[in-house]
């Protein structure tokens, strides 16, 4: 970012009020000064100050090859440093504003001042959705695990994200005008390295409901000049606007993309050959389960890329694959460091694991005004990866990407089952169609596990008895469960319009 479009944000958002004649005629420096106008900076006017100090990239890329090349590519020292001096920051105007971190930091018998390296970052106990839901159903409507409170929303307020409130009290994150054009400067890093330039046009397969992705890649592609084809709804008219207005990238959830390709072959379209170029996915695993990965860059003869955060730490840059990195096998997606810390965690003691094992994703993050998180276990399965990528960036890479969500995990006559083991599975049977079901039951005192699964069409009806057996040997041979399964003709099973509901857990309904 230019220094001058850096100071007036430093400008506008340091001193709000009422002041603002009386700023034109401040001079800030650097974000280090310790004060303005003849006065001290508050702690979350300093942590301000670092954010602007260190965002990246204004509405250009800084290279031809990276949209930040100086965060993208800098030595481990240098993040590690960008990453303390944040923590210095943030820590403080996050105990001063949250309640929530200030009680955790009291129960811990820690003050902010006492953290000050990534060893020392892990003295703070994790943070989980259950606390978070306690204390929003504690403080309705807001909770106070962020650090904006309603005065600050009145005066910088941007928009409201929230979990979707299903199993438990929804969740909301008010994240403000400065988080918006950080959003927007630091997700343009990953839909950079994805290759899409200036001049794509994307279409999005959303109805903007508060789901964090497709609202960040809007303004994403406003920043970059990507145009964008919004998709509404339904489905058909999706399809018309491919045909006649020719997007080169489209962005959906990994289950939606497989919908929107029958979809296109349905209305007499081949979905092979339309203008796409590219899909990006989000709100569910697509390129780190590589059956899934293949059906749909078979589908739609494009490139798959996906990027991975959550409602609860943003904008923090997704992580996202590169270019080159897709190539790679497993996938690699990058995690933005300088903005966020990931760790990986043991799903039992939430202790650290070993580099190179496998652990629960768990990030602070940094690079917020309305949610700057502390230890939050996201709880994807991951292995984290420091060595540099073959696109040069020094990022690290989650090995595989973020496959298996510890709170989707199931739990089958003792057996634990990722429902996207058996998505791996049954993605590869090309005689299968798009859409399962996961179905379990009790029978007695046993839990039994069911797949229900759509043939492809009904030229492959000759096949089923085999098929079968080999779905259910190939599941009783990677999960240690024998399944039934039912093959169902092609249109029997609910087609996914947005994320895709796979398990049906009958046993939670007794
Ligand atoms: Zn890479």
């Amino acid at each position: 970012m230019h220094a001058c479009r850096s100071r007036q944000l430093l400008l506008d958002y340091v001193c709000m009020t009422g002041t603002r004649r009386a700023n034109k005629r401040v001079s800030i420096k650097s974000a280090k000064e310790k004060s303005v106008m003849g006065r001290r900076l508050s702690a979350r006017e300093r942590w301000i100050a670092l954010l602007c100090k260190f965002m990246r990239g204004g509405g250009e890329p800084q290279s031809k090859r990276y949209w930040a090349p100086d965060v993208e590519t800098a030595s481990r020292n240098k993040i590690r440093a960008i990453q303390e001096e944040k923590l210095a920051a943030m820590l403080p105007y996050l105990y001063e504003h949250s309640p929530f971190y200030r009680a955790k930091f009291k129960a811990a018998k820690l003050r902010p001042a006492e953290i000050r390296t990534r060893a020392d970052l892990l003295k703070f106990p994790i943070t989980t959705k259950r606390e978070m839901t306690a204390d929003v159903t504690a403080h309705p409507p807001w909770g106070t695990y962020t650090p904006i409170d309603d005065r600050r929303w009145r005066e910088t307020g941007w928009m409201v994200f929230s979990t979707s409130g299903t199993t438990a009290a929804p969740r909301p994150f008010r994240y403000t005008q400065l988080d918006r054009e950080l959003w927007e400067t630091t997700s343009a890093r990953g839909i950079y390295a994805m290759g899409i330039r200036a001049g794509d046009l994307g279409l999005t397969c959303t109805t903007y409901s508060p789901h964090v992705f497709f609202w960040s890649l809007h303004y994403t592609w406003n920043l970059m000049r990507v145009g964008i084809v919004p998709g509404g709804v339904p489905t058909e008219r999706r399809v018309m606007m491919i045909d006649l207005y020719k997007p080169t990238v489209v962005a959906a959830t990994p289950s939606y993309l497989l919908h929107l390709a029958e979809a296109m072959s349905h209305a007499g379209l081949d979905p092979t050959k339309t203008s796409i170029r590219r899909v990006i996915c989000a709100g569910e695993p697509a390129s780190g389960i590589p059956s899934t990965r293949h059906r749909i860059e078979q589908a739609w003869n494009a490139d798959l890329h996906d990027v991975y955060g959550c409602t609860e730490a943003v904008p923090g840059g997704w992580a996202f694959t590169c270019a080159e990195g897709l190539k790679s096998n497993p996938v690699a997606t990058h995690v933005a460091e300088d903005l966020q810390i990931w760790e990986t965690v043991d799903p039992v003691t939430f202790e650290p694991v070993p580099d190179g094992s496998r652990g629960l994703s768990v990030v602070t993050n940094l690079n917020s005004e309305g949610s700057p998180q502390l230890r939050f276990l996201v709880g994807d399965y991951t292995i984290l990866d420091y060595d540099r990528c073959v696109c040069g960036r020094t990022l690290a890479r989650a090995r595989g990407g973020f496959v298996g969500r510890a709170d989707d995990m199931l739990n089958v006559r003792g057996i634990n089952l990722f429902p996207t083991a058996i998505e791996e599975i049954v993605r590869r049977f090309d005689l299968l169609g798009d859409e399962f079901q996961i179905v379990i039951e009790t029978e007695g005192v046993m839990d039994t596990l069911t797949i229900v699964a759509e043939l492809r069409d009904a030229s492959v009806a000759a096949e089923v008895e085999s098929l079968r057996g080999k779905i259910a040997s190939e599941v009783s041979r990677r999960c240690e469960l024998r399944p039934r399964v039912e093959l169902v003709a092609a249109g029997t099973l609910p087609k996914t319009e947005f994320k895709a509901r796979r398990v049906i857990d009958r046993r939670r309904a007794l």
